[in-house]
């Protein structure tokens, strides 16, 4: 099966092309044939498509909309130049399948799109209300052009953490708000931690129930998935991506008092706090410098910045604190995973996040630690450590276009 995998953002459209099937799936050989990025849609559109083995295509084109974009990125797939293996017209794509950020207590796994469906993600959008509407533009706009005849999924960042107990998503307010509201925490990066949860079962060779995991999701979003028996019993994120972890430019945890001593001295609005909040704090925030890790780390190198140093001990800081807290909720782990742009490629970060934790008998091999980059999946613990330490490049795509395949063929997920 030919499936397009579709990721849209408010501006942007991003899409993979997998052929998978339940075969593929279980001996792991689907293949990704082509792959594209559509940025800044609505102006003068960037145009970035490749497919497997080819010299990339590169383009800027005025494209008004998710449709038009859709439209653009499907005349590229089906023309024979393009040289997409088996590709050769519409009817060459069999399914597709829809990343969506919020399905709320609705969605707890990934289902079909109907009318109803679609209503119920509308409904979602209150919770939010920046990324729903840019996964429905993509939903609209495939459902026009591919009609009734193409199945399609929508698959939910939100669902793989919906087996959370009340004691970790509830917020210790009112009850009534939660039951009026539905104000708790949902957890994000759902399908990159379930991603984790799979190829770690994978690599230690275990059954899905026996999988107890803390995984890091380090990139320049970030969050922490305690998984026990396979399940996420607690996430860092809330009920926004703002929750938890220190990122690229978002606060994470922070006393919620901040945001009415802001709003009151420095004479700002709701929406003006959480501007600074989402987009002027974290890295980027306390080293005023950047929100890229990289450029970081090379400050602290080559001019020994203060506030780059500071702003990547404060992100390291926090990683360590909620793998001590997940260690005392899950009593104990058998592994700690890195993935996303810094725990994938980051040996630095890894080392800093796991030093001081000989209580625990973590020990990583610095040689094994330092080869591990660029999309290698590898252990980098030592034989001795009490807590194997894996790095595992994410695939959210790949989990994307398997899902799609098991709800079209009504298959029970092996994960
Ligand atoms: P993501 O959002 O997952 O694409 O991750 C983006 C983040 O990964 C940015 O902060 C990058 O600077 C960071 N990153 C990518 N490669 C490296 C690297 N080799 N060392 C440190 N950080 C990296």
């Amino acid at each position: 099966m030919n499936v397009l995998v579709l990721n849209c953002g408010s501006s942007s459209l991003k899409f993979q092309i997998i052929e998978t099937d339940l075969a593929h799936i279980e001996n792991d050989t689907d293949v990704m044939l082509a792959k594209g990025l559509i940025e800044r849609i609505g102006s003068q559109s960037i145009i970035n498509f490749q497919a497997e083995g080819q010299i990339a295509f590169k383009s800027a084109e005025p494209l008004r909309d998710h449709k038009q974009a859709l439209l653009y990125a499907i005349k590229w797939i089906t023309n024979q130049d393009s040289k997409i293996p088996g590709i050769a017209d519409l009817a060459d794509i069999h399914a597709i399948g829809h990343r969506c950020v919020h399905g709320a207590e609705r969605f707890k796994k990934s289902v079909r799109l109907d009318n109803d469906v679609i209503s119920g993600i509308e409904d979602c959008i209150p919770l939010a209300p920046l990324h729903n509407p840019a996964n429905l533009k993509g939903i609209y706009a495939s459902r026009e052009i591919f009609g009734p005849s193409v199945p399609q999924v929508a698959i939910f960042d939100t669902s793989f953490h919906s087996t959370m107990p009340e004691t970790s998503y509830l917020f210790a307010i009112p009850y009534q708000l939660y039951s009026r509201f539905k104000i708790r925490k949902y957890g994000f990066h759902g399908t990159s931690h379930r991603f984790i949860g799979y190829r770690y079962r994978r690599l230690a060779g275990k059954e899905r129930d026996d999988v107890n995991i803390i995984s890091m999701h380090l990139g320049n979003g970030a969050s922490a998935c305690a998984i026990k028996g396979g399940k996420s019993i607690d996430t860092s994120m809330g009920l926004t991506p703002l929750d938890g972890l220190m990122m690229g430019t978002r606060c994470g945890d922070i006393d919620p008092t901040v945001v009415e001593f802001l709003s009151h001295n420095e004479g700002i609005t709701m929406d003006e706090v959480f501007s600074v909040l989402n987009k002027r704090s974290g890295l980027i925030g306390i080293s005023g410098l950047t929100n890229d890790m990289r450029d970081l780390l090379q400050e602290e190198k080559e001019h020994q910045d203060r506030r780059a140093k500071l702003a990547i001990d404060m992100f390291c800081h926090r990683i360590k604190k909620y793998i001590g807290f997940y260690l005392a909720e899950m009593n104990g782990t058998d592994a700690i995973c890195f993935t996303g742009g810094i725990g994938e490629n980051s040996a630095e970060i890894r080392k800093r996040s796991l030093t001081h934790l000989d209580f625990f008998g973590i020990e990583i091999d610095d040689e094994l630690n330092q080869l591990a980059c660029g999309g290698r999946e590898m252990k980098i613990s030592t034989p001795e450590s009490r807590i194997a330490v894996y790095v595992i490049p994410t695939n959210e795509e790949l989990l994307l276009a398997r899902d799609t395949v098991r709800v079209v063929l009504n298959a029970p997920r092996i994960w």
